[in-house]
């Protein structure tokens, strides 16, 4: 079984998403379980406070290292073979292969920041700092979430046809996926590409790989 633990200050974001489609599915079929670790239970004073200040002035508040390395701690006493990932826009980018890595790896902790981020010192307790993107979100709920997802669906079981993982862009040599059509074969004037209606699976395994590389190229060189 997959175990994920989310530190967060936020636990209800995720309430939702982890109990609709394949998620809760996996969840259900016990091939994947979710912790959530609130960090505010982590925090080390009467007011619960895990964020404060930043020194040398400017806007916003910073996440306190007390708190949230008490949370790593805490997540690794309970998973002692846990990772333990720290999301932030800085980090290494996210990737199709990095979420095949974390299936073999079994055992994931996603920290998740808020405010202006994490007191600097806190990276010396993760194990890795991940991005999901070049872009800002507002915390890193969104980003664990997105890993999360990518990574349940590539669990051995979850989904209907292991096939489809096996096809999806980026997995076999890094390209996108194909363009997928379905039912009706003209919708508003604009017809189903001849070829997928041959029933040539020959020509059709060629006409896609075609459709992939050259989508790649446009899109991502
Ligand atoms: N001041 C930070 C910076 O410019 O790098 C941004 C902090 S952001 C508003 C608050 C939190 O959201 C971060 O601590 C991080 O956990 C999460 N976050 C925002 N963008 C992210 C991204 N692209 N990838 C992963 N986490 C992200």
């Amino acid at each position: 079984m997959f175990h994920a633990q989310l530190i967060t200050l936020f636990p209800g974001f995720f309430d939702s998403p982890l109990s609709c489609s394949i998620p809760a599915r996996a969840i259900r079929a016990g091939l994947v379980r979710v912790d959530c670790l609130h960090l505010r239970d982590f925090a080390q004073d009467k007011h619960r406070k895990v964020d404060d200040t930043p020194y040398g002035g400017g806007p916003g508040m910073v996440l306190k290292p007390e708190p949230v390395v008490a949370a790593i701690r805490a997540a690794r006493h309970r998973d002692p073979a846990t990772r333990v990932v720290m999301l932030t826009p800085s980090g290494t980018r996210f990737s199709q292969a990095k979420a095949l890595e974390y299936v073999e790896v079994g055992h994931l902790t996603l920290l998740c920041g808020r405010y202006e981020g994490f007191d600097e010192r806190i990276c010396d307790y993760v194990d890795e700092q991940l991005s999901l993107g070049d872009y800002v979100l507002s915390g890193g709920e969104p980003a664990a979430l997105c890993v999360l997802d990518s990574v349940i669906r590539l669990l051995p079981g979850v989904l209907g046809s292991p096939e489809s993982a096996v096809l999806d862009s980026f997995t076999e040599d890094g390209i996108l996926d194909w363009p997928h059509y379905t039912r009706p074969e003209v919708f508003e004037g604009k017809r189903v590409p001849e070829v997928l209606l041959s029933g040539n699976h020959a020509e059709i395994a060629a006409w896609r790989r075609r459709q992939a590389i050259a989508r790649s190229r446009k899109r991502r060189r």
